[in-house]
């Protein structure tokens, strides 16, 4: 698909029920609070020296969409941010 143009009524893009998760973080926002670890383990982890998140899975599949969007909307500094493709 072209970017900024909208699927075709009926293209395969129209039909998929699902758009992709990307995922992605601000380590400078992150005050290191732990949440999305709770909320999404195995997309989320936090380094040992200091809890700063790392982000362990930068597309996950679509059956962990609730728990990363409880993830984003969980972080208390706003550092975490999930689009669709
Ligand atoms: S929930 Fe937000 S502030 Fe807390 S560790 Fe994760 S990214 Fe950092």
């Amino acid at each position: 698909m072209t970017a900024g143009r909208p699927a075709a009524p009926g293209s395969a893009a129209a039909t998929r029920p699902d758009p992709a998760l990307r995922v992605g973080v601000d380590q400078d926002r992150c005050c290191g609070s732990g949440m999305c670890v709770l909320n999404a383990p195995g997309v989320f982890d936090q380094r040992d020296e200091d809890g700063i998140v790392v982000l362990l899975d930068a597309r996950p599949p679509e059956g962990r969409r609730r728990e990363v969007r409880d993830a984003e909307s969980g972080c208390p500094s706003q550092a975490i941010e999930v689009t669709e493709e």
